[in-house]
């Protein structure tokens, strides 16, 4: 059985530990000797990522990641009636948690029970609230599996990701020339002007169904009173479609193109990097079967949909693993309101027991 009580408690012990993405070694600390207790052999690769491994074939990966967001330091849990929450001035940290409390439990209840199951590797990565950072530094030299679930989406279990973007990061940075403000602002080139005239050219929001399109960070300049030779800006685009991809690239491209034929004088310089590739579940993969079969025999209905975010599960499909992303129980994820909702907890444990357990 799924010790309702005692997965509330590990959820709550697991969140008062502070864990904001590059701080991760107490967590990781104390999900290694959990993984102990339950018989597996702990290991850390380069990167601090902890892999967990047992003897037999065809190993299962589960996996979550251990950092969180910010503000995450000080996290004082509080359950409220079938609602797990913060005090308000914090995340809650059930993103991603929950997830790991779940395989835990999942594993803790099976041990309890004697019954046979799947053999496992455990995978708890650093740094994916920063761009995947753990799974890309992930050493697939020590993974056995070829199938894999990552507890990581939002809301319930049965929420599974049908599909995830691709990821492309843009860095544009703009040189102008600087001149006194007041004296002589003719021999300056603001590159402040330019970074923003090139900003209001660009594409921003929700584009279409499947592509959004965002600037985040804006720098420049150094006092008020100079015209400003340097700027710069951080944005990101999304999307599931890759001619989408490339269209926005190009039109990236054009719009700085013609802010360098107007500023002739200037430098203006992009860099764009795919920060993770995108997937869509087929159906017919074992994997997603046997996902969607177990919630079923728990009688849970599978929710496959589309999300916007992406997840170590993009990682592992990129290195060839059928991986299948489901809910974590979390909802309101990043901010100070994220609740975990305690059937829902007890539910992902429920489906990590039945998955390994089960014949699928
Ligand atoms: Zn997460």
């Amino acid at each position: 059985m799924v010790d309702k009580g005692r997965l509330v408690q590990d959820f709550c012990d697991l969140v008062r530990i502070d864990s904001p993405s590059g701080e991760e070694e107490a967590v990781a600390q104390h999900v290694s000797r959990r993984l102990q207790v339950l018989g597996l052999e702990v290991a850390r690769d380069a990167h601090g990522n902890v892999i967990a491994s047992e003897p037999g074939d065809d190993p299962l990966l589960l996996s979550a990641h251990m950092d969180t967001v910010e503000p995450g330091r000080g996290i004082q849990p509080r359950v409220q009636g079938d609602r797990i929450r913060s005090d308000g001035t914090t995340i809650l940290g059930g993103d991603c948690k929950g997830g790991i409390s779940a395989i835990l439990e999942g594993l803790q209840s099976v041990a309890e029970a004697g019954l046979a199951r799947r053999p496992v590797q455990v995978v708890f990565t650093r740094g994916e609230e920063i761009g995947l950072v753990g799974a890309n530094n992930l050493d697939f030299s020590m993974l056995r599996a070829a199938e894999a679930v990552v507890f990581d989406g939002n809301g319930p279990v049965n929420h599974i990701t049908g599909a995830s973007p691709t990821y492309i990061r843009l860095d544009v940075t703009v040189k102008g020339r600087a001149a006194h403000a007041g004296v002589e602002p003719e021999k300056g080139l603001s590159a402040i002007r330019i970074a923003s005239e090139i900003i209001t050219q660009l594409p921003q929001g929700r584009l279409d169904a499947e592509s959004t399109f965002n600037v985040g960070v804006v720098s420049g300049g150094s006092v008020r009173n100079a015209v400003p030779a340097d700027a710069a800006f951080q944005a990101e685009f999304r999307s599931r479609s890759t001619e989408t991809l490339d269209s926005l690239r190009m039109q990236v491209l054009e719009i700085l193109d013609k802010a360098r034929q107007r500023y002739r004088d200037a430098s203006i310089r992009e860099e764009f990097e795919v920060m993770f590739q995108m997937y869509t579940l087929d159906p017919k993969e074992h994997m997603v079967q046997a996902v969607c079969q177990s919630m079923k025999d728990l009688g849970l209905t599978p929710n496959i949909r589309p999300s916007g975010g992406g997840t170590d599960g993009n990682v592992l499909r990129l290195h060839g693993i059928q991986c299948v992303v489901v809910g974590m129980a979390t909802n309101e994820m990043h901010t100070v309101n994220e609740y975990v909702v305690i059937p829902d907890l007890v539910n992902a444990a429920r489906f990590c027991r039945q998955l390994l357990t089960g014949s699928y």
